[in-house]
């Protein structure tokens, strides 16, 4: 789309119309227009020309005043006023430039006939302002440059027709009528680059609304690319300490229960120096989308936390529902019956799971998120160390008691939950 945008603006000055795809959008956009400036100069319009009677009475006098009277009040002022109340609400172009049309052709009409009955000397005030009207109008009306041509053209072909028919034109004076017909040239040029103008600025705001677009788009791509891993489409391991700071911000707030689960992969290393590399992929793959079934099943969300390892956050799960998921997501991953090539036949790819759960009030006691990260991981090495492919769980501990960094890994005795 941006491509027609850029060649539209770069068309040729004597090339109103678009490439063909934002033609159609540029007129059913600018199809329905606001009729009240329209009509709000009409009315002044009308009023002009109602007050031009002054002039009138003065030029006729008294008794040939009459005529210019039954004229203004008779035809003009009923055209304008019909042309005026047409334009409520939001008129067609079309609508607008007939309103705008018929009440010029009509002011031509009794002007010039002002012109042909008014005594001589006057004349020519008349004819001056008979061309007038269709500049003012022409000039005032937001009308497209093609309904401008029609204006003008209309409007044209009467003053002459008129000035001809009336025999205002003759051979002594006709400089006057011509030079001031010319003056039908302003509103033409007028609307050619109102609408030139407002073409370009169509382009150029749906090229920033395209923009614009395509830069959210991209932010949007940006911030699902950064929180997901992308072998196995689960939460990043950064989203997923996002969202357990989070919630276990809000756990505190409610005093609801989070649990934290932490997932490992038995003889993994093995398995990819046995299948090799890309077996080892597949069998992440796999793993993760039986875990995410499992988790999102319990409500809750998981992440792939690193190498062979996946972390689940479960709000509102005390320690006998989180210990229930372990349990199902440990069943899960043997049920998928993945062959590992470096073990026994009958012996299929299995993990090992440390939960752990706290209630929201213990962060009070101090006990952080990476308190309860640091339990289920301390669990996971107890399952591991009790011969893998189970459940283990162990309680949160706040800094003070917490057990010493990397000791996790050889606990023997681990506390439940
Ligand atoms: P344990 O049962 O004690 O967990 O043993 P393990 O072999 O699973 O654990 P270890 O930490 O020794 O090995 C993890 C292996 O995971 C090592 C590494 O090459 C592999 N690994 C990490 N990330 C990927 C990956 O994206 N793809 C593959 N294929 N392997 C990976
Ligand atoms: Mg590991
Ligand atoms: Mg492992």
């Amino acid at each position: 789309m941006l491509q027609p945008i850029e060649a539209g603006l770069s068309r040729p000055w004597y090339r109103l119309k678009l490439p063909e795809v934002l033609e159609a959008q540029y007129r059913a956009e600018t199809a329905r227009q606001d009729g009240f400036y329209v009509q709000s100069w009409l009315a002044i319009f009308t009023l002009f020309n109602v007050l031009s009677l002054v002039m009138d009475r003065e030029v006729f006098g008294p008794e040939g005043f009459i005529v210019p009277l039954a004229m203004t009040l008779g035809v003009f002022c009923p055209v304008a006023l019909i042309a005026i109340a047409s334009l409520r609400g939001r008129p067609t172009m079309v609508r607008i430039s007939g309103a705008v049309l018929a009440t010029a052709l009509v002011d031509i009409v009794v002007v010039l006939n002002c012109a042909y009955l008014a005594p001589a000397p006057h004349t020519d005030v008349y004819i001056i302002i008979a061309t007038i009207v269709p500049l003012v109008v022409g000039l005032i009306a937001p009308l497209p440059f093609r309904h401008c041509l029609w204006f003008c053209g209309c409007s044209f072909a009467l003053y002459v027709g008129l000035v001809l028919g009336f025999g205002l034109c003759t051979a002594e004076r006709s400089g006057l009528p011509l030079l001031v017909s010319g003056l039908i040239l302003v509103p033409l040029k007028l609307c050619y680059s109102r609408e030139w103008a407002a073409r370009n600025t169509f382009l150029i705001a749906l090229r920033v609304k395209l923009q614009a677009e395509a830069l959210a788009r991209a932010n949007a791509r940006l911030t699902v690319l950064s929180e997901t891993d992308s072998l196995t489409t689960l939460s990043n391991r950064r989203h997923f300490t996002e969202r357990l700071e989070a919630a276990w911000d809000l756990a505190g707030e409610q005093d609801a229960w989070l649990g934290v689960i932490l997932i490992d992969i038995d003889h993994f290393k093995l398995l990819n120096d046995t299948a090799g590399h890309a077996e080892g992929d597949l069998c992440l793959v796999a793993v993760a989308a039986a875990v995410q079934a499992s988790v999102e099943a319990h409500g809750g969300l998981a992440a792939r936390y690193g190498g062979e390892e996946f972390a689940a956050l479960l709000p509102g799960a005390e320690s006998a529902a989180v210990r229930l998921a372990g349990e199902a997501i440990r069943t899960a991953v043997a049920d998928l019956g993945i062959r590992h090539p470096g073990l026994s036949a009958e012996t299929p790819v299995t993990v090992s799971v440390g939960v752990t759960a706290a209630r929201g009030r213990t962060r009070d006691f101090g006990i952080q998120a990476s308190d309860l990260l640091r339990a289920a991981d301390f669990a996971l090495y107890a399952a591991k160390n009790e011969g893998r492919n189970r459940v283990e769980s162990f309680m949160p501990a706040a800094n003070a008691n917490r057990p010493a960094e990397g000791k996790g890994r050889s606990h023997a005795a681990v506390p439940s939950v």
